[in-house]
């Protein structure tokens, strides 16, 4: 694997372990390029298959099952938590909510952390280490903390997290506390906090944030694994809710890697659902604007998706073009009605995750999703991700029955 900038008119290359995460030539993100791989795909399928019964603990993990499409390690350098191996479960209630016949929910809430940053964090914290890293640090609204924290006390090194002052779940908090990450708390938001580590600097530090171009990797066999289950054939949608955009980002990746290596051979349509409180991508679809505009203080009970700068619009947009996708934002109480159906579903999600629910019921209202088509719907958290959500939510409607 190559590590490349990601504009194609640049198209700079860099050393694969450099621990760089910006072009040094134009500024832009970095990705990892993976040109070919040493078998054909329906061997692949069958290696990938077979890896099922092996006790290999590369090959127990859902990540690095798939390691011919990642960049290549030592077995024992490898930081695994048996992460991945998430289930499909059918959601009925909230399909019939949504008004689609044929409704999926991929839960990466059931990971090591719960949350699915433990699908990146793997392969960060693996090159982290390689790279010879003491200390990694990321900004965070929470989730990215407690799955840093528990990937570093594997690895045996320092996790620091930067947290936005009074606006991280105490749940989330109390996860990075108790793997024991050095937690700094920045008085603003998400954002600034990011600006702040940004502007840190120390020797042997490694950056472990969203735009981390090995994080994007773990992340992408997400869509390995789903299509593996799926028997390698797409559903109509995929959808999946929008913060960062590094998810999005590493599923659009992983579309056209596949469908290049001819793992695959229809892509399905990627949709992203932003909250409309923070909804900067979601605004630049509507507008067909050439440059995404921040949304400067960005509010929304879905603390995971509460970012107003996404850095990895272009990423994630060009996974939405290519698959013939689209963007959309919905309301918080669209959110808050959501969650409460895929509980009442026997499923639970944090706040975020609901967004897709939420964003398919609006999509098939507007009749931009036929009746009969098949979704599938990222999940992101864990119910328990947010405990205090959902109490206030219940008291709520106590107070008003
Ligand atoms: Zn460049």
């Amino acid at each position: 694997m190559q590590l490349r900038c990601f504009d194609s008119k640049c198209a700079a290359t860099l050393d694969l372990h450099g621990g760089a995460l910006a072009c040094p030539r134009c500024g832009e993100l970095l990705e990892l390029a993976l040109n070919s791989t040493p078998l054909n795909p329906a061997a692949l399928k069958e290696l990938w298959s077979e890896r099922r019964r092996s006790r290999d603990p590369r090959d127990i993990s859902g990540v690095w099952r798939y390691r011919e499409v990642l960049p290549e390690y030592a077995a024992e350098e490898i930081v695994t938590l048996g992460e991945g191996n998430t289930p499909l479960v059918r959601g009925h209630r909230s399909a019939q909510w949504a008004g689609v016949g044929d409704l999926q929910f991929k839960h990466l809430g059931w990971n090591p952390t719960g949350c699915f940053k433990d699908l990146g964090m793997t392969v960060g914290m693996t090159e982290a280490r390689h790279a010879g890293a003491k200390v990694v640090a990321c900004a965070s609204t929470g989730n990215t903390a407690a799955s840093m924290a528990a990937y570093a006390a594997r690895a045996g090194v320092v996790g620091r997290v930067y947290l936005p002052a009074g606006q991280v779940s105490l749940n989330k908090l109390a996860q990075a506390l108790d793997f024991g990450a050095e937690v700094v708390e920045v008085v603003g938001s998400f954002d600034d906090a990011l600006n702040t580590l940004l502007e840190s600097t120390g020797e042997g530090i490694y950056f472990l944030n969203s735009i981390n171009p090995f994080r994007i990797e773990g992340q992408k066999t997400t869509m390995y694994e789903l299509l593996d289950q799926l028997a390698w054939q797409s559903p109509d949608y995929l959808v999946v809710p929008g913060g960062n955009l590094g998810n999005s980002a590493a599923f659009g990746k992983a579309f056209d890697e596949m469908l290049r290596l001819g793992l695959i051979g229809r892509a399905p349509k990627m949709i992203v659902v932003q909250a409309a409180g923070a909804n900067p991508f979601a605004q630049l679809w509507e507008s067909g604007a050439a440059e995404l505009t921040a949304v400067a203080e960005p509010e929304t009970v879905a603390t995971a998706i509460r970012i107003g700068n996404p850095r990895s619009w272009k990423k994630s947009l060009r996974g939405v073009q290519q698959t013939g996708g689209q963007v959309l934002d919905v309301t918080d109480e669209e959110i808050a009605e959501a969650k409460a159906i895929i509980g009442r579903d026997g499923i639970g999600c944090e706040p975020a995750s609901a967004a897709t629910l939420a964003g398919i019921r609006k999509l098939r209202r507007a009749g931009k999703i036929a009746e009969g088509a098949s979704s599938v719907a990222i999940l992101t958290g864990h119910v328990l991700k947010d405990t205090n959500f959902i109490i206030r939510t219940h008291q709520r409607q106590e107070a008003h029955a």
